[in-house]
């Protein structure tokens, strides 16, 4: 886990960058697919939380289901929003997942213990401890204010754009 919601922080600033070439929703898509293994242990009550899933290797795994599953979702989402062109690559949406879901393993990393995210390569936590959690959580909203704002002033530019190719 921690929180999958400060995992769209950084899903914002991915959006700003890559526009139209990411997909924000199956982005977050991956981050409540990913956190479905933590979320499982708890209710369990076991010990250890993070398992295979919270691995690059598994991630990837995780990333492919987050892609075939979020496309078609998406699609209909956007479609029902009366976007007009509703329509998600393949490649969008692999690598809106994959960019999901490691970046949801490093993340996790800087801040779980229990973690091995080279497995099977190597086990342990090389991440573990690099930036203070308050930092990391800070980080992860700030990017969500400045991805956020990033993405309105675009659309405020396209939007303008429209108005004026209209008048002419
Ligand atoms: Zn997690």
């Amino acid at each position: 886990m921690p929180f999958t919601p400060f995992h769209l922080g950084p899903g914002a600033v991915f959006k700003a960058i890559g526009g139209r070439h990411f997909s924000f929703m199956i982005f977050g898509g991956s981050q409540v697919l990913i956190d479905l293994e933590p979320l499982v242990h708890m209710v369990r009550g076991d010990p250890v939380l993070h398992g295979p899933a919270h691995t690059f290797v598994g991630a990837l795994g995780v990333a492919v289901v987050a892609a075939v599953v979020g496309r078609p979702a998406s699609a209909f989402v956007l479609r029902r929003l009366g976007a007009r062109d509703a329509s998600i690559g393949w490649t969008v949406a692999g690598v809106s997942a994959l960019v999901g879901t490691w970046s949801h393993v490093v993340l996790d990393g800087l801040i779980h213990r229990d973690m091995h995210p080279l497995w099977p390569l190597a086990t342990g936590n090389p991440l573990l401890g690099l930036v203070y959690v308050e930092t990391l959580y800070q980080a992860c909203l700030a990017c969500g204010v400045i991805g956020a704002a990033a993405i309105a002033l675009r659309a405020a530019a396209r939007h303008r754009i429209h108005r004026r190719s209209g008048a002419d």
